[in-house]
Formats: structure tokens, C-alpha cells, sequence
């Protein structure tokens, strides 16, 4: 593996290093302010030692790269520079967006988790200086956010736009971070500043002083950690005055409720009387996990009602196949109860994270498998799918059906989403285990050595498994003194035939096969509780447990109500959806379909993409017929590969959702006079073949099937040509125009005329019988006298200041 090298870093670090060995202290629990807190106790990632053939390359991919590239991207937009600046150590004024700070501490976050893991001399020192930076740029009453503090602090400026510019979303995560540094290293700087910061916020906001919530919710789940970190119960307090004030402010409805910033932002109405995933995804996750966090440490039930009920309404109606959520782009979040588009999936990395934050909360709060079983679903598929195997490229929108619109990108000018993936990915190893009043949970299968420290007892687990591709999992049960508890082994919802805990999706058909348990070599009866195996016995050292959970493909079927999978199938094979891409399939994967009786075999490749399991079967092509149905063509062999693996070749297509039936593909178009042409055109922007795929959009607008357009070209006459190998007689041209007003620099053209070849081989126009209308929405249908040719020519001539495109031509 190629190890990322710190360029800028190292020499940025060597230069003001004067600490040569720094060792790091052991993890410090920090102080236990309260007895109240989550019924079931997380193990924490420190004490899981992670030695997996899956997850080992994973974590060091991140340590070696994500993390020293996410800080050398951080540097390369100023982000940094922003605190040098506003610490008075550069001149300068404020670059970038300017919730840009929450970056920097989502990564020293993920840094301080990988230290913990692997100490590193660089890396501290590293963090150190950043810390003492960020020091100087705090004010003396603890303000610290760059935006207003450069090119001289703003104090007339703070707080004056809470909806809008995320001050409070930014600290939120640097509390985060600054209790991670803390722990990791014992050493108090950066928690010192998180807890000035805190202060003023406790100060500033309350019910005497501002009682508006904030805008981008976070700052609930720092405070909380902030909390346990120093035992100050006024962080709690603030944390919950923060959820309470949601929904209770601004323009009151006739039923006395309502917010400042309404259901985008959650705040529509008091957190506690809401039943329904809204808005904006990540807010939303953010802010349910603020209210487990609450919930868990004051014992307010309230909060727990509300978060339930809204579990439920995102399971049963709002979540992928792939675990991700949110379906709309338009406002980055939830869609309608079903609403759950392929293409235009929004599923954002940062929403995934956000998702297994609370549905971990959730089970730390219930002890039901159910939460792990979502949260495994996110794990495995929509939040890995959001970081390449390399470690350095990163989808922000994770869809689940490409026609070869979508690549991992280097960074995003708003880079929430790499930078959450920094934090995220060292502290995997934490979800693995839990326990409770000396009982122990084993919630993921990852190899590897734990320490589960019970009441009055410390009990070593060693999982040795070949997990997510293999069925066999092996746990070897050590603990310190003999003694009689519940190990409770969680048996997927996916090997219990039950894709997710709703019915939102099913198995089309039951695996008979079942899970089978061993302990110490004698099978043993599944006592299922909350989805977990309970094993109650009295445990001694050397005590094993083998449990097998049999992996054929499953096909997945989607609930009738979700538009978007009615017709199709999606494949799994334990905790894996998989996808049909471009690359493994001679480029095209919408045309097929995957008829129900197809046999389907799964094969491990090590050669292919680091590893991975594949399904090979043989599919049907479809092809559109002239008259407009679509009927089987032959059939071709297929491979599907895992969902989060794919975009590692190339752009194409790709699907989550193969077609099962005729009408769900995406045929191979008629064989109509445009589609058997040989076509050509001046300039190519988008896709060529978009023309002719017979797909009319639903608007002049509609991107989702790409379009052909001239961008960047603008007041040039353009042309397409479509050329036969045989003379026909055609009259009439129709275009449906492309136009992204508002979006882009599409706009109508100035003029268009059709062209065609003569016998003598030139082009001449035809004698049009009607106008050329260039009118939006609509194919603009052109008559003419009837010609025989072998090539027609569409001439269009753009309007001076703007491009064009095309979505759809027709011939006749
Ligand atoms: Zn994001």
C-alpha cells in the first residue's frame, strides 16, 4: 500500500517540532459525572484490536491516507490558513465556505481516533500545532469560528446568523475532536479551548439571553461528550436546552407551534412531538442523535417516544437497499414516505455516517439488534461506497443508478463529506462490541482481540472470521475469572429473512438454510432474544463459540410503493448488496434483465478490486420494439460486484436495481431511422447517444438521462448528422430541446433548419412546410417536403450569449 507522504505536513511539523518522543498516554475513561447514561455500554474502538482481512486495509488505508491527505487538502484551501490568520500568524482575508473550520475538526478528530490505534510521533506534533493555533485564534471570551475573525474580529457580526452560518455546527465538532484529543492523549489544550468556547455558548445562549436554536444541529452531540469528558452538567444542560428550543420560536401557526427555520431544518415543532423523518438528512441524524445522547443521560422519555416513532418512519418508507438516505438533491434530505429514486438517490456519505451514529445510540439505548442491523446495512454498503479503495477519492451523493454521470471526486468545495469520512472509518472497531451488567453483546463480525471490561470481571474475545464473504465466525470467550453471563451473538436480520426490521424490502424467496451455534464444539438451540443468540451459561477460559450464517444470493424485492424498484431486483449476499456495473458486463447494464428462475453462483475474486465476492448469472437483453413495447433479446452473461466497490474503473453505468421483469429495463432502443444511424455531430457535451436512446424527459430540463449539448461553445451554429447506408424517403424532423435556465448556460436556440444530401453529394436545406419552433417541454416537430437521402443534417445556431442542447431527435 502506498503511503501517503506528508509533504507540507512534515516540514510544517519539523519545523516547530521540539518534542522528539512524545509517548502516548493510555486511553483515560475521563471523568464519570453521572451514573445515568446508556443502558448497554459501547466497547470502545481503542479496545478492539482489529486484525481483519476486510477491515485491516481499510483502517490503514485511512490512517496512511485519508487522514494525512484530508489535512494536506485542508492546507491547500486555506482552511488552515484561516486560523493562521485569524491567530494573527498571516494577513490575509477569510477563503472559502464559511463553515470551513468544521472541517479541520472532523479530521483531527479522525486523527486523534488513529493515534489512539497507532501512535505517531508526526502525527501528534502535527495536531499539537494546529491546536496551538486554533488557541491563538480563540478570543478571549472563548469566540473561536475564522469567518468572523479575519481580517479583524467582527464582534458586531457573531451570532447574527445562526440559520445560516453554522458557528454552532462548527464548535460542535470541535468538542468532538478536542474530547477524542483529550482521551487519546491525556493532554487538556484542546479541550481547554473546547470548553471556553462552551462556556460562552452556555452564557450567550439561555433562556434569559438567546433562545433561538441553531441553525445546522451538532453542537447537541459535542456537548454531550463535552459532558462526559469533564463531568460539568451544565453542557447537558445546554445540549437539552438547545433540543428544547427547536420548533418553539419564530412564526407560530394556529396551533401555537412552529419554528424559525421549519422542516428543513427540523424545526417545524417541538423535537419531542415529531414522528417523521424531514428535511435536511444530515441535520435530521444529527439531531436524533443529539436526542439519544440526551435521552440516555438525563433519562427524558420524551425524547426517546419521538426518536422511536421516527425510527420507524425512516425504516419502514425512507431507506435504501443500501442503507443510505435521503432521496431529494433539492434539500439534501428526506423524500416522501416511498419516495426513493435510483438515479437521483441523493444518499449522502454524511448522512449515512450520521445514520449509524444514531442508529448505534439507538441500540446502546434499547439492547435490540434491529439498529445493527440497519446500521450494518449503512456500514457495508452506502457509507464504504462513499470512499474509494485508495483512500483519497469521495462521493458526496452515493446514487444507486448511473448511466456514467458519477465519479469519486479529489474534494468538494463544501467538503463536509471527506472529512466526516476521516473521523469515521479509524473508529469502525467501536461498533463491534457492547455489554451490560456483565453481559457481553457481539454486534459485528470483524476478526480480531477485544477487552470487554464487565462489572467485576474482564472478558477477552477473539472473533476470527472471514466476514462479509465468508459464513463461518469463530469467537473464542476468555474471561478473566470464571463466572456465569450472557453472551449475546447477534444473528442478522438478513440470515433470519428479513432484509430490513419493516417491510420495506423482503427476500423474494426464504433461505431454508439456517443459522446454526456451537459452544465448544456441541450445537447448540438459537435462543433468540431482540435478535441476538443469548448464550447464558457460566464461561472459563478457553470456551468457544462458532456460529455459521449461511450466504446464498438473496434476491431482494422492494415494497409495491416504492416506484422507482417495482419490476426489479436487487442482489445480496450476507450484509452485501451488490451492483451490476459498466466495466464487468461489456458496458451495459440497464439493458438487462435478470429473469427470477436465472441461476446464480457466487464466486470470490482476489484479483478484483481488492478482493472481493462476485454473482455471475446469465441475464436477458431487452429491446424496444417500434411500436413502443419491450420484449427479451437474447441473453448474455453478467457479473455484479459489491455496491461500495464500484467507480473504481471508470465512469458507466451501473445499477443496484436490475430489472426482473421487461418493462423495468432500460432497453436497447427501437430500431427506428435516428437509432440506426451513424450519427455525428460538431461538438460533443454530455452524451451523443442520449438522443437516440428514446427516453423522453420529462421536462427540457430533465438531466437524469443526460442530453447532448454544446456547452461551453455559445453564439456558434452547431450541427448533427445522421447518415444512412441507404437512401430513405423522410419528411419530417421532431427535437426536443434541452434548456437548464436557471441551472446552467443551456438556454433555446436562436434558429435551427434541417439539412439534407443530395445525389450530388452537398447539403441543401429542405422545403419546410411549417415554422422551426423552438419551444420548451415539447418535441418541435418540423414537416418538409419529402426527400430521398442518406444523410440529414439538424443545423442549430445558438443564441449569442448562450449554449444549447438536445434531449431527443426523431426522424420519419
Ligand atoms: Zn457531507
Amino acid at each position: 500500500m502506498k503511503r501517503h507522504r506528508l509533504t507540507r505536513m512534515t516540514v510544517f511539523v519539523l519545523a516547530t517540532a521540539c518534542l522528539s518522543c512524545a509517548t502516548l498516554c493510555p486511553a483515560q475513561a475521563g471523568a464519570a459525572p453521572s451514573e445515568r447514561d446508556y443502558n448497554v455500554k459501547p466497547v470502545p474502538f481503542n479496545q478492539v484490536h482489529v486484525q481483519d482481512g476486510f477491515w485491516t486495509p481499510r483502517l490503514e488505508t485511512s490512517r496512511t491516507m485519508t487522514i494525512p491527505y484530508c489535512f494536506e487538502k485542508c492546507e491547500e484551501t486555506d482552511r488552515i490558513s484561516n486560523y493562521e490568520k485569524a491567530a494573527g500568524l498571516k494577513e490575509g482575508k477569510h477563503e472559502g465556505i464559511y463553515f470551513n473550520d468544521s472541517d479541520v475538526y472532523k479530521v483531527m478528530e479522525g486523527a486523534a481516533y488513529s493515534l489512539q490505534v497507532h501512535p505517531e510521533t508526526m502525527m501528534r506534533l502535527y495536531l499539537e500545532k494546529l491546536i496551538a493555533i486554533m488557541a491563538g485564534a480563540q478570543w478571549e471570551d472563548g469566540y473561536l469560528y475564522t469567518f468572523y475573525s479575519i481580517p479583524e474580529r467582527q464582534p458586531q457580526m457573531r451570532w447574527t446568523d445562526i440559520a445560516g452560518k453554522h458557528e454552532q455546527y462548527c464548535v460542535g465538532h470541535m468538542y468532538e475532536a478536542a474530547v477524542a484529543h483529550y482521551q487519546v492523549t491525556g493532554e487538556k489544550a484542546f479541550l481547554d479551548i473546547a470548553t471556553r468556547n462552551a462556556d460562552l455558548i452556555c452564557d450567550v445562549f439561555n433562556a434569559g439571553r438567546r433562545t433561538d436554536p441553531p441553525g445546522h444541529q451538532e453542537i447537541e452531540i459535542g456537548l454531550c461528550k463535552l459532558y462526559r469528558a469533564t463531568g460539568d452538567a451544565k453542557y447537558l444542560d445546554q445540549a437539552k436546552f438547545f433540543l428544547d428550543q427547536r420548533g418553539r420560536l419564530g412564526n407560530r401557526g394556529p396551533d401555537g407551534k412552529g419554528g424559525l427555520y421549519g422542516w428543513y431544518s427540523q424545526d417545524h415543532k417541538p423535537v419531542v412531538e415529531q414522528t417523521e423523518a424531514l428535511g435536511h438528512s444530515v441535520r435530521a441524524a444529527y439531531l436524533y442523535t443529539g436526542m439519544a445522547d440526551v435521552a440516555a443521560l438525563t433519562g427524558s422519555m420524551e425524547y426517546v417516544r419521538a426518536i422511536d416513532a421516527i425510527w420507524k418512519d425512516v425504516v419502514d418508507t425512507k431507506l435504501y437497499i443500501t442503507g443510505g438516505n435521503g432521496a431529494a438533491g433539492g434539500h439534501e434530505g428526506f423524500g416522501g414516505r416511498y419516495e426513493l429514486p435510483n438515479m437521483r438517490a441523493y444518499c449522502e456519505t454524511c448522512a449515512s455516517i450520521a445514520n449509524i451514529f444514531w442508529n448505534h445510540r439507538m441500540f446502546l439505548m434499547h439492547g435490540d439488534a434491529k439498529y445493527i442491523d440497519v446500521l450494518e446495512r449503512v456500514l457495508y454498503n452506502a457509507a464504504l461506497s462513499g470512499i474509494s479503495m485508495e483512500g483519497d477519492r469521495f462521493f458526496y451523493p452515493n446514487p444507486l443508478e448511473s448511466i456514467g454521470q458519477h465519479a469519486r471526486s479529489p474534494w468538494f468545495g463544501c467538503a463536509c463529506c471527506p472529512s466526516n469520512v476521516a473521523r469515521f472509518i479509524p473508529s469502525v472497531p467501536g461498533y463491534t462490541y457492547a455489554h451490560k451488567d456483565g453481559d457481553v453483546y457481539v454486534n459485528l463480525f470483524i476478526s480480531g482481540t477485544a477487552t470487554v471490561e464487565t462489572v467485576g470481571n474482564k472478558i477477552t474475545l477473539t472473533q476470527k472470521t472471514g466476514y462479509p464473504w465468508q459464513d463461518g465466525i469463530h469467537i473464542a470467550v476468555e474471561p478473566k475469572k470464571q463466572q456465569q453471563f450472557t453472551l449475546f451473538v447477534r444473528i442478522p436480520g438478513w440470515a433470519r429473512n428479513e432484509p430490513v426490521p419493516s417491510d420495506l424490502y423482503r427476500f423474494q424467496r426464504p433461505n431454508k438454510e439456517e443459522p446454526s451455534l456451537n459452544v465448544n464444539g456441541e450445537t447448540v438451540k438459537i435462543d433468540l432474544k431482540n435478535g441476538f443468540a443469548a448464550i447464558d451459561r457460566t464461561w472459563k477460559a478457553g470456551d468457544t463459540v462458532d456460529l455459521r450464517l449461511p450466504m446464498p444470493v438473496r434476491r431482494v424485492i422492494a415494497h409495491e410503493n416504492i416506484v422507482d424498484d417495482r419490476g426489479k431486483v436487487a442482489l445480496q449476499v450476507g450484509p452485501i448488496v451488490f451492483c451490476l456495473e459498466a466495466p464487468d458486463n461489456d458496458g451495459e447494464v440497464l439493458n438487462l434483465m435478470i429473469p427470477d428462475d436465472a441461476v446464480l453462483r457466487t464466486r470470490f475474486r482476489r484479483d478484483l478490486l481488492g478482493g472481493v465476492m462476485t454473482i455471475a448469472g446469465k441475464a436477458s437483453l431487452t429491446k424496444r420494439t417500434l411500436d413502443g413495447g419491450i420484449v427479451p433479446a437474447g441473453t448474455k452473461p453478467f457479473t455484479a460486484i459489491p455496491y461500495y466497490a464500484w467507480a473504481h474503473r471508470g465512469r458507466g453505468q451501473m445499477t443496484v436495481w436490475p430489472a426482473r421483469k421487461p418493462e423495468a429495463a432500460r432497453p436497447e432502443p427501437a430500431d427506428t431511422l435516428t437509432y440506426t444511424s451513424k450519427t455525428t455531430a460538431s461538438f460533443v457535451h454530455a452524451s451523443l447517444d442520449a438522443i437516440k436512446d428514446q427516453i423522453v424527459p420529462e421536462n427540457s430540463g430533465d438531466s437524469s438521462n443526460l442530453q447532448l449539448d454544446f456547452w461551453p461553445h455559445k453564439g456558434t451554429t452547431e450541427w448533427i448528422q445522421f447518415e444512412w447506408g441507404e437512401r430513405h424517403e423522410l419528411s419530417s424532423v421532431q427535437v426536443y430541446w434541452f434548456d437548464d435556465t436557471g441551472r446552467g448556460e443551456c438556454h433555446l436556440p436562436k434558429a435551427w433548419r434541417v439539412l439534407y444530401r443530395t445525389s450530388r453529394g452537398d447539403f441543401q436545406p429542405v422545403k419546410n412546410s411549417m415554422p422551426y419552433e423552438t419551444e420548451k417541454d415539447t418535441f418541435n416537430k418540423v414537416g418538409f417536403e419529402p426527400v430521398r437521402t442518406d444523410a440529414l443534417k439538424v443545423e442549430i445556431t445558438l443564441q449569442d450569449r448562450w449554449s444549447a442542447g438536445v434531449q431527443e431527435v426523431v426522424i420519419k
